[in-house]
């Protein structure tokens, strides 16, 4: 699908790729009704909270450094600003930089709301620049300005002529979208649109979108035996590394779900090649990801040598810990983006999955393809029950209690947490990078013993508490909520 810079505002993943938030089946079926594109979201007639897009979107973009976020609606919306400050300036510090990203909040109000609130905006984005100097200006939008169709795109071109760095409206009405996701391309929407120019050069460098970057010193050495430079984004990047990701020599990511509308509006844009393969996780991933990227950037012969050696190092060591995993049961909760390359890596550990949850489903990226993640395992022959649900966790509770795995793993930890309340030992998959290459994979595996080896404070903290699922929940079947279910 073709990607519109001149239009500043995104269309939801649901009506642009196709995504959904409500299915139960397997994945076979999943994979099927999407190819043939039959495949229908169902809806929820009991649904628990979920997060709002804005979240992703302004997180995304308040990573970059020295820039300013201007949230204009009511001031519940910019909570998110306080964690930001925190989050921000400790990514920073880790790192050895600093970040004066600021977050404001315009408090929009009942008389806002009414009459509406464009002028009192564009004060406050000249005196965000008067009194910060920020690199960049992002506006955003809320729920209450989407309803009173408050006009932020001419109050951002208006002020423009006074501004000498980029400014972009940012469209993130939380309401338009059930799919958090929406926010990561958003967030990659106002980059392309608004800093990022066109090429001059072609650099031996490679854009690495990720979350947190946590991995970095070991990934800025592995891709010096390639003669290449990660330039990671958007945690700590600068808008002038930004404005320059057009002459790389390809683009990719730690997750598919954040990377996705990146690379593919570099590669549309600026020819960019995006690179298309599983995700870097596990053995099968690391090896497919780094082929993938040797052949695009013409380093073959260094990619080949490279596997080779780290090989020799870690397969054997691997090989030993899969001997006492082999046979166990597991259950998991994520992202898409993560869950079906997590479901992989089980897989290649010898843990059999038994059902895996995504938070939601992209039927097809924007080339048209199926995800490669659900590729790989339709190709595998690989198939497991699974569901579709924005981290609904009273239904994570349903399967934990049916099926009894031997574990759970999630990413986020407000499903982890219900998981381990029941007793199910769990493993919190937090950092993009617990899985990748050869040396994470090992890690990962041994982490997954370690958890299984002692289950006390399961057992112990399960004994304690008291869930809110009765029998009777326990009893339903998991789609008991579900509406035209699609299965
Ligand atoms: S934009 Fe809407 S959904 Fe998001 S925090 Fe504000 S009111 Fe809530």
């Amino acid at each position: 699908m073709a990607i519109h810079l001149e239009n500043s505002n995104v269309a939801t993943r649901e009506s642009r790729i196709g995504s959904i938030t409500g299915y139960i089946g397997t994945l076979s079926d999943l994979a099927k009704q999407s190819g043939c594109g039959t495949l229908k979201g169902c809806s929820r007639c009991f649904s628990q909270s979920s997060s709002c897009l804005s979240t992703c979107a302004l997180g995304q973009l308040a990573a970059i450094r020295d820039v300013a976020i201007i949230h204009h609606g009511p001031a519940g919306c910019s909570v998110e600003g306080a964690r930001r400050y925190y989050l921000e300036r400790t990514l920073a510090k880790k790192r050895g930089v600093t970040n004066n990203t600021v977050y404001v909040g315009t408090g929009m109000d009942e008389n806002d709301t009414i009459f509406g609130a464009a002028d009192t905006l564009r004060q406050i984005i000249l005196e965000v620049y008067r009194r910060y100097s920020p690199k960049a200006i992002f506006v955003s939008s809320s729920c209450a300005t989407g309803i009173i169709g408050e006009d932020i795109d001419s109050v951002v071109d208006d002020v423009r002529e006074e501004i000498d760095v980029p400014v972009a409206a940012v469209h993130c009405e939380g309401f338009k979208s059930r799919i958090w996701a929406t926010g990561f391309d958003i967030s990659d929407h106002a980059i392309l649109s608004s800093v990022v120019k066109p090429p001059r050069q072609k650099r031996d460098t490679i854009n690495f979108k990720n979350f947190y970057e946590s991995a970095r010193p070991e990934i800025i050495e592995m891709f010096r035996n390639f003669d290449l430079e990660p330039i990671f984004l958007y945690c700590n990047s600068t808008i002038e590394e930004l404005s320059h990701i057009s002459e790389s020599l390809a683009t990719t990511c730690i997750c598919g779900t954040l990377g996705n509308y990146l690379g593919n509006g570099l590669e549309e844009k600026y020819g960019v090649p995006y690179i298309r393969t599983i995700n870097p996780l596990g053995v099968a991933g690391f090896e497919t990801w780094l082929r993938e990227i040797g052949k695009v950037t013409g380093r073959k012969d260094k990619v080949e040598r490279y596997i080779e050696e780290q090989r020799a190092i870690y397969i054997p060591q691997i090989e030993e810990v899969k001997k006492e995993l082999k046979g166990l049961k597991a259950v998991l909760g994520m992202g898409p983006g993560y869950t079906f390359e997590v479901s992989r890596v089980l897989n290649e550990l010898g843990i059999e999955v038994v059902w895996a949850l995504a938070w939601h489903y992209d039927k097809k990226y924007e080339n048209g393809d199926v995800p490669p993640s659900m590729e790989y395992l339709l190709d595998n022959d690989i198939d497991f029950e699974a569901s579709v649900a924005d981290q609904q966790n009273y239904e994570v509770m349903n399967i934990l209690h049916k099926y009894q795995p031997d574990l759970y793993l999630s990413r986020h930890p407000g499903s982890t947490v219900w998981a381990i309340k029941n007793g199910t030992p769990a493993v919190y998959v937090a950092d993009e990078y617990m899985i990748f290459g050869y040396k994470h994979t090992l890690e990962f595996a041994q982490a997954v013993l370690d958890s299984i080896h002692n289950r006390s404070f399961e057992k112990n903290l399960a004994r304690r508490v008291k869930l809110p699922y009765t029998d009777w929940w326990y009893e339903q079947k998991v789609d008991t909520f579900l509406e035209e279910a699609g299965r």
